[in-house]
């Protein structure tokens, strides 16, 4: 199964892919994490999408569909996999769809402006592995410390106030449009993500089980 979860920036897209891809045992891709990566590791797509990153704004498309064609032409996308973070305009979905990739479920989940804002200030991430917590919400057993892989958990960045809204901006101009687009293709499902992580779990499952 070949899904995309759909949302702005900290609807809590992250944490449910993880979530989902234990369940289906399909792999996510987030293209935030292939870049923050390649951000780390000082390539050259790195450093070029760097001042993209810090200010909130999205990197250009032919860079990003560079990065999801090679990542969706690795074996362990053969039995599906979650799209976290991409498509994120309509040339990149419809890049997507040129690849020939067929599409089965889209998962928009919906959040407040507002509630998005208060989440951010309390999300952290592990800069080993790039699993989410939030201070709030999903707490790691040790504080400061990933569960996964003893890593460190940090602020992002981009998880600053001002840049969140910098990227809510971006988000209801160029990304809220792929509702439209999905919906056209009769595969979008629209999930109020404002309930416990595992309520929204639960809506998600059920929606991509259907
Ligand atoms: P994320 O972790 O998905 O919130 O992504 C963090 C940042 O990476 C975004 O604010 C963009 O600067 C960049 N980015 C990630 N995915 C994309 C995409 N599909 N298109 C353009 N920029 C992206």
């Amino acid at each position: 199964m070949n899904i995309i979860l759909l949302g702005a920036p900290g609807a809590g897209k992250g944490t449910q892919a993880e979530v989902i891809s234990d369940r289906l045992s399909i792999p996510t891709i987030s293209t935030g994490n292939i870049i923050r990566e390649a951000l780390k590791t000082g390539t050259e797509m790195g450093l070029k999408a760097k001042s993209y990153m810090e200010a909130g704004q999205l990197v250009p498309d032919e860079v990003v569909i560079g990065i999801i064609k090679e990542r969706l032409a690795k074996d362990d996308c053969q039995n599906g996999f979650i799209l976290d973070g991409f498509p994120r305009t309509i040339p990149q979905a419809e890049a997507l769809d040129n690849m020939g990739i067929v599409i089965d479920k889209v998962i928009d989940i919906e959040v407040t402006d507002e509630a998005i804002i208060k989440r951010m200030s309390g999300r952290r991430v592990c800069e080993k592995c790039g699993a989410s917590y939030h201070m709030e919400y999903k707490r790691p057993q040790e504080d400061g410390v990933c569960d996964k892989c003893a890593g460190t958990l940090v602020q992002r960045k981009d998880d600053h106030p001002d840049t969140v809204k910098a990227r809510l901006e971006v988000y209801h101009k160029e990304t809220e449009p792929l509702k439209g687009y999905y919906e056209k293709q009769g595969k979008l499902s629209v999930i109020q993500g404002q309930d416990t992580v595992e309520q929204t779990t639960a809506h998600i499952l059920k929606a991509v089980e259907a």
